[in-house]
């Protein structure tokens, strides 16, 4: 008599070829975002294989967001598949949108092929891959014939790439993600498959705009020039915050291990005739800089802009003439899940079975959906699961090796068996 473990995983080595087809099918859709592209057909496609392991299935607009319109909708699809016995529900996400494939490729980005035991193509690892993980984890369980309570729920979902707020945020602005009804959260983010991820950083995007006075370019001592007044500022974040920053330590285990500080990027300067092609002899009188300021949970959010306003309140001090305003672009709290969680008992000791050895609780350096499913559905038992590499997203080739897509599906199938254990 074989056991439900033993089961399960013979299940999953069966379908290792339909796993990898059904990810490559998914990459060779491309979902690039921006704009958002054949969202709808990516939605439809995740559907019917959804249909095809038992569940049912809802296709969720996000009608009233500015970025749903006729030519580029915002399609979400939902699984659900309900045992008889009682359960928890676990849900299942993982976004299908892709960044833009970029240059430097050695093959087709959405060709979707399969080399030397990698899958390869944008979104292979990032993360269509996971999604294909989560589908085939589910089916397993269905194809091993055993028994199991609750629920599980399958998503996919868009615009991760750009904040999510039409696809994850959308789904718990409306309910369909939520305490109270949803349980657990798994997104098969990309990783690392021997890797949960409990959490990330918060961040503060923030706009400095500095305005000058214009004057003709050969007589600047006639005007005040933003551009300069900016780079002084600049320069002043730098020795007054940055430097500070980089002795800062936090206890998460941010993956990579440099990432366990605040950090601060410039991430955009503009000023004068930026965008003229002929240019006129000007003093600049404005130059914005935008900021993007990761933050740490041993932080709060009014600390992190106190700094700034300190920096501003004593350059304003030193120069008269300097005017400038700071705006608040985007802020994501910090997330943490905690770590008695049973979500990561269950995800560890399923590491454990399928690879031999213990899974590593990593945070991650930047933040993905996991902010929407802790701060608007409420719900902590959240984390980040998945066969993708972290290396491997955004990059030129990027691909999902096919073992580790198999080894993850298995991880899922367990971890899903764990929690879905019918009351005796
Ligand atoms: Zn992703």
């Amino acid at each position: 008599m074989s056991t439900a473990v033993e089961r399960v995983l013979r299940r999953v080595e069966e379908a290792r070829e339909e796993i990898v087809q059904f990810a490559a099918q998914l990459v060779r859709i491309p979902t690039v975002n921006p704009p958002g592209e054949h969202y709808r057909e990516c939605a439809e496609t995740i559907g019917r294989q959804l249909v095809a392991c038992g569940f049912e299935v809802e296709l969720i607009e996000t009608t009233g967001r500015p970025e749903h319109t006729a030519q580029y909708p915002r399609v979400n699809v939902v699984g659900t598949r309900r045992s008889s016995e009682p359960g928890p529900t676990v849900h299942l996400n993982g976004h299908f949108d892709v960044v833009p494939a970029g240059g430097g490729w050695s093959l087709e980005p959405f060709g979707g092929e399969i080399r030397d035991g990698r899958l390869y193509g944008r979104g292979s690892a990032d993360m269509k891959g996971g999604i294909a993980a989560a589908l085939f984890a589910a089916e397993a369980l269905r194809r091993a014939g055993v028994s199991t309570g609750g629920t599980i729920e399958i998503s996919g979902t868009v615009d991760e790439e750009s904040g999510g707020f039409a696809g994850v945020a959308h789904l718990a602005e409306i309910g369909r993600i939520a305490a109270g009804r949803t349980d657990y959260v798994i997104i098969p983010e990309p990783l690392d498959p021997d890797r949960i991820c409990v959490g990330h950083r918060g961040v503060w995007w923030h706009r400095l705009t500095v305005r000058g006075k214009m004057a003709h370019g050969s007589m600047p001592f006639l005007g005040v020039n933003a551009i300069d007044k900016a780079a002084a500022l600049l320069e002043r974040i730098r020795r007054e915050i940055d430097e500070g920053l980089q002795r800062t330590r936090t206890s998460m285990p941010i993956e990579p291990p440099e990432a366990r500080r605040a950090t601060l990027n410039v991430n955009a300067i503009r000023g004068g005739q930026f965008d003229q092609a002929l240019q006129t002899p000007c003093v600049a009188d404005r130059c914005e800089i935008v900021l993007d300021r990761r933050f740490l949970p041993e932080e709060t959010l009014d600390e992190v802009r106190a700094q700034v306003q300190a920096v501003l309140a004593a350059a304003r001090a030193g120069d008269p003439d300097l005017d400038v305003e700071l705006e608040d672009l985007l802020v994501v709290e910090p997330v943490r899940t905690p770590s008695d969680s049973p979500l990561i008992a269950a995800l560890d000791r399923s590491v454990r079975e399928v690879l031999g050895r213990p899974a590593e609780c990593i945070a991650s350096p930047g933040t993905y959906d996991h902010k929407h499913v802790a701060r608007i559905a409420g719900i902590e038992h959240c984390v980040a699961y998945g066969p993708g590499r972290l290396v491997q997203a955004h990059q030129a080739d990027e691909w999902c090796g096919v073992q580790d897509l198999v080894d993850a599906t298995k991880v899922l199938a367990l971890t899903l068996l764990e929690l879905l254990q019918p009351p005796p």
